[in-house]
């Protein structure tokens, strides 16, 4: 498969040369030439499959192309060691919990195919190391280091905000050691993202060391989160439930998980609708209306992950509706969330279901309260484990939540970490003397 810059802009690349560059060197974002339907005999066996199985298939017209298929096979299996189990709620309302991997929030899964990817790559040309570097507000840098952890010919590095992280977040990247390092930056999560993106633009760097990205803007990271909208139907299928009109709301910042959905229904996975729900930085919700994107500084809100003023994958959503307004309001609805409503949807949805569910998961499922229409099969995605964000929901709901093992295990760890002031040359230099 080849791929194509939404700038039209850069040569066309092999998938070698777009994971290892991240963005194209025009400035815009990767997509594949052509998305492969799967065949009627797919989706009629779907709930016969595994999660992992099913996903193989739906890599195959990705990836098949471009890497051996035992390869291949071997890279989804390794990245589904977890299930994403679909619950239901309430009628007519699932829950689809992206949440049972390694860091508790769905960014997991492609930032663990991506690594496995990377790595096929590297190891094929026998080349140089390649150095991740990420910006991270909390939930990447610890789905990114997790993910590359121990994977040898990758070192990663993970900027962080000093003081600006919770406690758990911070634990799960900064007590890996092996492949990992932290940095913790004396200022924003601005000022992490602009030394990440000074240092992809500084030629001397360039030349030296192997620099890529691990955002939603890599195609190895974005693509695989096609793989667990295919596991959903299977799923209601599997249940006996109404396959015909399946709405499926996605709590959106950077548009990535929404527009991997909206390759899935490109694919021929029978998805109605699509619903964008957005926290108060709600530029796509005000698209929808105007028709005018309209970037903004983003907002703190209590779905931090969501706060994002020029989501990145937005130039994906309009190349693949050929830039058509009139075709993305037909396909995808909008929803936006005050921090106030948020925290009343949470308590509303414990009260009546006994479920509890993180600020991000609540903004998707108040948009299927408000437009779920009758007859219609309503899924949220419920992107991270309430836990991750435990002091805001025990506060919103009065308890005290268990904090899983798996993330207890990571608080247990020495933090290890460097600091530096938001500098550009003294992170360079950092760079250079560690080669
Ligand atoms: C990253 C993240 C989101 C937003 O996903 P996008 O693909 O950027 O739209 C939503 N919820 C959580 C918990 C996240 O970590």
């Amino acid at each position: 498969m080849k791929y194509y810059s939404t700038n039209q802009q850069a040569p066309i690349a092999t998938l070698q040369e777009a994971v290892i560059r991240g963005l194209a060197p025009d400035r815009g974002l990767y997509m594949p030439k052509q998305i492969l339907p799967l065949p009627k005999t797919f989706f009629g066996h779907l709930e016969e499959m595994t999660f992992q199985e099913m996903s193989y298939q739906v890599a195959l017209r990705f990836f098949g192309e471009d890497v051996e298929h035992n390869a291949l096979k071997q890279m989804v299996f390794d990245t589904l060691s977890f299930d994403t189990p679909l619950v239901s709620v309430s009628e007519d309302v699932y829950s689809l919990e992206l949440y049972h991997g390694p860091t508790l929030a769905f960014k997991d899964v492609g930032a663990r195919f991506m690594a496995r990817l990377l790595q096929y790559f590297i190891q094929k040309e026998k080349g140089q190391e390649v150095n991740v570097l990420v910006a991270t507000s909390g939930d990447t840098g610890s789905a990114v280091a997790n993910g590359f952890l121990g994977v040898e010919g990758i070192h990663v590095y993970v900027l962080y905000p000093k003081g600006k992280v919770s406690e758990i977040q911070e634990s799960q990247f900064t007590t890996l050691g092996q492949n990992i390092t932290a940095i913790e930056v004396d200022g924003v999560f601005d000022d992490c993202q602009s030394l990440v993106k000074a240092a992809f633009m500084d030629d001397e760097l360039n030349k030296t060391l192997r620099l890529t990205s691990a955002n939603s803007i890599n195609v190895a990271r974005f693509l695989p989160q096609a793989f667990y909208y295919f596991n959903a139907y299977a799923q209601l299928k599997r249940q006996g439930k109404d396959i015909n009109h399946i709405v499926v709301s996605v709590p959106s910042g950077n548009f990535g998980n929404i527009t991997a959905g909206l390759i899935a229904k490109q694919m021929g996975l029978p998805i109605h609708h699509f619903i964008a729900a957005n926290n108060k930085n709600d530029i796509f919700f005000q698209y929808l209306q105007t028709g005018v994107y309209q970037p903004m500084p983003s907002i703190q809100t209590i779905a931090n992950a969501m706060d994002v003023g020029d989501p990145s994958n937005f130039a994906r959503i309009l190349d693949l509706f050929g830039n058509s307004y009139q075709d993305i309001k037909a396909h995808i609805g909008g929803a936006t969330y005050t921090d106030e409503q948020i925290a009343l949807g949470m308590q509303n949805c414990y009260r009546e279901n006994k479920y509890i569910m993180d600020p991000h998961g609540t903004c998707g499922y108040l948009a299927l309260q408000d437009f779920l229409k009758e007859g219609e099969t309503g899924i949220f995605l419920e992107t991270a484990h309430p836990a991750k964000f435990k002091e805001k929901v025990d506060e919103i709901l009065s308890i005290d939540i268990p904090i899983p093992v798996r993330l207890k295990n990571f608080m247990q760890g020495k933090k290890q970490r460097v600091s530096m002031e938001h500098d550009f040359n003294d992170f360079k230099g950092f760079l250079l003397r560690r080669q």
